[in-house]
């Protein structure tokens, strides 16, 4: 017989073991059974496909992910070893003769996905086989203190004692403490029988970046990027954003970039996967759906776009970098949407009580004789659950003993359905519920880390019980300092900004977010800054000669450069990130330094804006009616051409220059669609995001002054100023009671009020409104107004107006509405 060593050579090809694996397979081949714990990509594997060669009979592994399975066979295949898989992606003729080899002694190492182990066709032939060893991939989806509980891991207890107890591994990348000891109970083990080898990692760097929008991550990813040498893999936690950020950054950097995740269909996934491998891609945008098997040794950079839900599923992740042992980052951007995602994940898979009274009622009202069948599909239908949802609750009712999974076909499901146990219902319910909180608890350790201040690597081995110290030559962030001692004392105005900052950070009497902070600096009037007194602070209006945009940015500089931290607290109605000083900002103030922040066009001193303010718009406007050009003006002025469109949206949204005197109908039309694609103006950013580049800010800004219909916040009639604003109002109220006031203003002379009251009419969509928009139609010639009354008309679509609305699409004269 081979020794270790010899098989090691003969079938894998490597010389020597890695740390972890000798002892790992010595207890295996010594009977003893034994939890590994070791960092993803060390070697786990190896420990129970080496052994399963030296052993007599079959070494069963029970790995949770399909496409990983059909990977490591392949690989195992390739090297002459016998291995084959299981899974329901099989035809049944090509499984059976799978069963035959298993059965007849040719298979060494049988994969198999955990649901087989709930199949009793498949329980009874293991019986009839010599299973030598029961390897358990990905452990910690047995505990419900893991980041990746599978209901049907806990099948595997009962069936490794039915088996009569073989040797048994389980192995793991992200067992906490806590989760080690769950995996241990619940499959009766010891402590003595585990081995945890070094989670440090010293060739990684790691970074955490506060990222509030899009543009901050997309701005930060691309300059990560352009020093990349090598691949990286970016983590999004949706289909939606792998994707979009991948176009983005395609067409930022001008290079191929992938995406990769669960909704596409298999081959494109495929491909994606082996351009990646083979280098043809080096960078690829994915959900976790990539990486299960993604063994690729020169990721230099894993960064993450989205917070992942769990420091384990973030460590597993950015544990794909750098491989080889080479120096490679680990970069983390989280924002408090993040959070918001993440906590509706965890309640879209947390059925309740009524989700699972719901179901089990369902099934049984199908069943005949107590048997149901059923599709997962049909399911969904009929209760609405997410399909995750669906899925938690199906296995919630096995657990329960009311139903019992017979097997599946084509789609369909066989249940027995067993009689209604309220206390077992209620019981699994309040398991659910516990399971919920606990990955609550869990999100909190990942904000924790993303808002640490002090090693993130000191974290990360506290994390997973890991004693080893933290050492690397290269540790992260937060180790990183500037030497504010070496900095210049700050003598300018720009110099001033950032400790005027971190000053008034320092001194708020509640901690503030920093969109608070900005207000509170610019001077602002509103509800929130005035509800806490923050108009008295010293520094109330100390920066107003700043937009609130650049004190924004500024203070986000400021946390880039670690002089103020975040911390996630929780508010009345939701979380929300506060900033604070930390010492080396406070250090900052006590020397008075003057520290770089490099922000575009600050200006230094700017006289009282109120009073320039009117008298430089009045200059724009003046120029503007000569016939002058933005872009002329700001020549003229010498005044950036954003200034300058910035007074143009205040003078459209005052009435004072019409919209299409400024933009072009193309543009409008492209910046409204991109609006109602987005659902909302209240923020320009997702609004700019689905624009072409071309498509600046400033005309964003000037079209949406120019449609106050889309305001975010309803007004009250009251404060109308003009014909043109109460019909806003009323269109934004949307009810039937205003539609003689709205039919009236049909026929004032603001073309914005016509337009106006047609859309509002459109919206209510209320019969009344026909004769009179056909009415406005047969004498409108303003094109605008036109188009809004046709709008308006498709919309409530009466037959009164179908000829008159046919002969206006048939006219060549009419534009193309
Ligand atoms: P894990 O399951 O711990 O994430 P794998 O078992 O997939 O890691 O192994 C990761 C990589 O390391 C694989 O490419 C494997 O072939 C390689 N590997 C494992 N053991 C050794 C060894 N002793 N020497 C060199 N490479 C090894």
């Amino acid at each position: 017989m081979l020794t270790p060593q010899q098989a090691l050579k003969q079938y894998f090809g490597f010389d020597d073991f890695r740390e972890g694996q000798e002892p790992a397979i010595q207890r295996v081949l010594n009977g003893e059974h034994t939890l590994l714990v070791m960092p993803t990509g060390s070697g786990k594997s190896l420990a129970y496909q080496l052994p399963a060669l030296l052993l007599p009979g079959l070494t069963l592994v029970i790995s949770p992910l399909i496409a990983l399975m059909k990977d490591q066979v392949d690989g195992l295949v390739e090297g002459g070893i016998a291995a084959t898989y299981l899974n329901s992606t099989l035809p049944a003729r090509e499984a059976n003769r799978r069963i035959r080899a298993v059965l007849e002694g040719d298979v060494k190492l049988l994969y198999i996905a955990p649901e087989r182990l709930r199949n009793r066709q498949f329980t009874q032939t293991l019986a009839r086989v010599q299973v030598s060893l029961l390897a358990v991939d990905e452990a910690h989806c047995i505990s419900q203190w893991g980041h990746d509980f599978r209901p049907d891991y806990l099948q595997i207890g009962p069936t490794w004692q039915a088996m009569g107890k073989p040797t048994l591994l389980a192995t793991t990348a992200t067992a906490a403490p806590k989760v080690q000891q769950d995996i241990l109970g619940l499959l009766g083990l010891q402590s003595s029988h585990i081995i945890v080898t070094g989670f440090n990692r010293p060739n990684l760097v790691f970074r955490a970046q506060y990222a509030p929008n899009e543009r901050v991550r997309l701005e930060a990813l691309q300059a990560l990027l352009k020093n990349l040498d090598g691949s990286a893999i970016i983590y999004a936690s949706t289909r939606r954003g792998a994707e979009e950020v991948s176009d983005y950054l395609q067409r930022a950097i001008g290079q191929p970039v992938g995406a990769y995740h669960g909704g596409m269909d298999k081959d494109q996934r495929t491909q994606v996967q082996n351009n990646f491998m083979r280098n043809r891609l080096k960078i690829v945008v994915a959900t976790n759906a990539f990486g299960m098997g993604v063994d690729k040794s020169d990721v230099r950079l894993v960064a993450h776009y989205n917070m992942p839900g769990t420091v384990e599923a973030y460590y597993q992740e950015a544990g794909r970098a750098g491989r080889d042992g080479l120096p490679a980052e680990c970069v983390l951007f989280f924002s408090p949407d993040d959070q918001g995602l993440q906590e509706w994940m965890i309640q879209s898979d947390t059925p309740g009580y009524d989700d699972l009274r719901q179901i089990y009622t369902l099934l049984a009202r199908a069943a005949t004789n107590g048997n149901v069948h059923v599709s997962y599909y049909e399911l969904q239908d009929s209760t609405g659950l997410h399909p995750v949802k669906l899925r938690v609750a199906l296995s919630e009712l096995e657990q329960a003993g009311m139903i019992y999974h017979l097997g599946n076909q084509g789609g369909y499901h066989s249940w027995k359905v067993q009689p209604l146990s309220e206390a077992a219902l209620r019981q699994r319910a309040q398991a659910v519920g516990r399971r919920a909180e606990i990955r609550f608890e869990l999100l909190d350790k990942m904000l924790g880390y993303a808002h640490l201040t002090t090693c993130r690597r000191q974290y990360l081995l506290n994390y997973f019980g890991d004693t080893a110290p933290p050492k690397a030559p290269n540790c992260c962030d937060n180790h990183k300092q500037d030497a504010v001692e070496d900095l210049p004392k700050a003598v300018t105005p720009q110099e001033w900004y950032p400790l005027i900052i971190l000053e008034t950070a320092r001194t708020l009497p509640k901690k503030a977010g920093r969109s608070l902070i900005a207000r509170i600096l610019a001077g602002s009037q509103d509800k929130q800054v005035r509800q806490w007194g923050h108009q008295r602070h010293k520094f109330y209006g100390k920066l107003e000669r700043l937009s609130r945009k650049q004190i924004t940015a500024l203070i986000d500089k400021l946390i880039e450069g670690h002089y103020l931290s975040t911390a996630s607290v929780d508010g009345q109605f939701r979380r929300f990130t506060v900033v604070d000083i930390t010492s080396l900002g406070q250090q900052a103030l006590e020397l008075r330094a003057a520290i770089p922040l490099y922000l575009d066009e600050l200006p230094d001193a700017r006289p009282s804006r109120s009073r320039r303010r009117s008298d430089t718009l009045e200059e724009t406007f003046t120029l503007f009616q000569e016939g002058l050009t933005p872009a002329e003006i700001a020549a003229k002025r010498e005044l950036a051409e954003s200034t300058i469109y910035n007074h143009l949206v205040k003078l459209i949204a005052d009435g004072k220059v019409v919209l299409q005197d400024v933009i072009s109908p193309e543009i409008e039309d492209a910046v409204l669609a991109a609006v109602e694609s987005v659902g909302s103006a209240a923020a320009l950013a997702p609004v700019k995001a689905v624009l072409p580049e071309t498509i600046s800010w400033e005309a964003i800004k000037c079209v949406l002054a120019g449609h106050p219909e889309l305001a975010r916040e309803t007004q009250k009639l009251e404060d109308a100023e003009t014909p043109a604003q109460r019909v806003v109002i009323l269109g934004q109220l949307d009810d039937p009671a205003h539609i003689p006031e709205l039919l009236a203003a049909l026929e004032n002379d603001s073309d914005n009020a016509r337009r106006l009251a047609a859309s509002a009419l459109g919206k209510i969509g209320d019969q009344s409104a026909v004769q009179a928009l056909i009415t406005l139609l047969k004498g409108e010639t303003r094109p605008q107004v036109r188009q809004y009354a046709i709008k308006a008309l498709g919309r409530i679509k009466d037959l009164r107006a179908a000829s008159l609305l046919e002969q206006i699409a048939a006219n060549p004269e009419e534009k193309d509405y």
